[in-house]
């Protein structure tokens, strides 16, 4: 058992967001014992992670597929009981509409030996959370860098999943480290161990959102439905005023996107700075039945996916349950098109476009461009880390999957948070990885 520091009494904070980063962070405050104040505006939590019941399946609108480098979620799954199942095969549809499997030939052709050795070089710590300690060896633009490195074969294996998920076309101008870190958490160029019994990826059973409202019924505080209108951070204390009362406390962890409290925020120059430099993607999610298209798998649309010249046409689809029509949609960009375009690419595979039950907008991927990531702005948000009382989670700081925003959240907060009196050991709040607690 690891002894930590004796510290001061426990102290009071207040977690703004409750998607999977604040709930992370709120449970290891709780867990070494502080108070949390969990504050969300959504009448729901689990942020990017809802789930929707229709047509008697639960849909994931958001996150939900976990490879085996989801170390930290297969042991929050664990703790909490939460039953998993093995998701679906994914494939690629051809231009043609053909489904065939994806081009693996990056982990056969000698590339990958290649990666590795740069990797060993470049940026040996990719796969720890965070991004700051890999952005500048990774800053290029990513068609830019793969191409300097002889890696186009990577691009064939893992483009058409990363611009399917949501993280953008290889011909953006988006830096290298985010396909980098996407490719690293595919769990494909290492072998891992199996996590929870499944050779590979796997889900939750009853939809996501099932673990993170499993993991806001154990904390102590969690408001939803409430609209922060301010954040005033002094030298004595956090003052957040709500619309429903005030909150006081010592600090503040704002697990939301920067750029998204800054109107509410008494922000500083360098905060004001930073948050004006964030980008996202416009990504939009279809739930909506359809008839005449392949079934049973998680399809890529290689039409789509290649070149940001296609942006807005449907770029992959979920069809999960075999007893149902009704499947998840994905697309970028001009919200006004989403549907009309959608209904013409499903036509042209041949299927139609039936009931739509909803759709959904997401600022997905929080990010900088390649100059601010080459002038060390994720060091510069690294180092806003407990200044001013406040502290910054979620994807910009980790990367926009699950595992990052979780293990990133749990992190700060051991490194910021010590256990308060009485909870002198790291008894119950779990090691901080698996292979620590084989160590321990
Ligand atoms: C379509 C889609 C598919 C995805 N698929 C996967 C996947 O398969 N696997 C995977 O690992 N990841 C996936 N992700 C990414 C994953 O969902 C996110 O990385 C994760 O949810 C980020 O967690 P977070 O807590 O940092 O942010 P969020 O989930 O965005 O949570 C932020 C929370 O803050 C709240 N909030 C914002 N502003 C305020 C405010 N001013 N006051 C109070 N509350 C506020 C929001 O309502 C939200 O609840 C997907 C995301 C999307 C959109």
């Amino acid at each position: 058992m690891q002894e930590l520091p004796d510290t001061a009494g426990p102290r009071t904070v207040a977690v703004v967001g409750a998607g999977p980063s604040g709930l992370a962070a709120a449970r290891e405050l709780e867990r070494a014992g502080h108070r949390v104040t969990v504050l969300e505006e959504q009448d729901t939590v689990a942020g990017k992670c809802q789930s929707v019941h229709l047509d008697g399946h639960a849909f994931d609108l958001g996150g939900h597929i976990c490879t085996n480098r989801y170390e930290r979620i297969a042991r929050l799954l664990t703790e909490l009981g939460v039953a998993t199942e093995r998701t679906s095969r994914y494939r690629v549809l051809d231009p043609a509409g053909r489904a065939v499997r994806q081009s693996m030939a990056f982990l056969r052709d000698g590339s990958l030996q290649r990666y590795r050795a740069l990797r060993e070089r470049e940026f040996p710590r990719i796969g720890e959370p965070g991004l700051a300690h890999s952005a500048r060896a990774l800053a290029a633009p990513v068609a830019r860098w793969l191409a300097e490195h002889g890696l186009r074969s990577m691009a064939d294996s893992f483009g058409t999943g990363y611009a399917a998920a949501g993280y953008g076309h290889l011909d953006d101008d988006v830096p290298a480290l985010y396909f980098v870190k996407y490719a690293e958490m595919t769990g494909l160029l290492d072998p891992g161990p199996e996590l929870l019994g499944h050779p590979g990826d796997f889900t939750v059973v009853g939809g996501f959102a099932t673990l993170w409202n499993r993991v806001a019924e154990e904390l102590k505080d969690v408001r939803c439905g409430v609209r922060v209108t301010s954040v005033e951070r002094r030298a004595d204390g956090v003052r957040i005023l709500t619309d429903s009362g005030p909150v006081e406390a010592d600090d503040v962890v704002l697990a939301v996107a920067p750029d998204r409290i800054l109107p509410v925020l008494d922000a500083t120059d360098e905060e004001r700075d930073l948050a004006a430099r964030i980008r996202s993607n416009a990504y939009h999610t279809v739930l909506a039945a359809a008839s005449g298209l392949p079934e049973d798998a998680f399809y890529f649309l290689a039409a789509h996916t290649t070149s940001r010249e296609t942006s807005g046409h449907c770029v992959s689809y979920h069809h999960r349950y075999p007893d149902s029509e009704v499947r998840t949609f994905y697309s970028y960009g001009r919200p006004g098109d989403v549907t009309s375009l959608l209904r013409e690419d499903v036509a042209a595979l041949g299927g139609r476009l039936e009931e739509v039950h909803l759709r959904r907008e997401w600022a997905f991927m929080p990010h900088f461009g390649s100059a601010d990531l080459t002038d060390g702005a994720l060091d510069r948000l690294d180092a806003l880390q407990g200044r001013h009382r406040t502290y910054h989670l979620g994807g910009l700081p980790a990367f926009e999957l699950v595992e990052c925003t979780v293990a990133h959240a749990q992190d700060l907060v051991r490194r910021h948070f010590p256990p308060a009196q009485g909870t002198l050991t790291r008894q119950g709040l779990g090691p901080a990885t698996m292979e620590e607690e084989r160590q321990t």
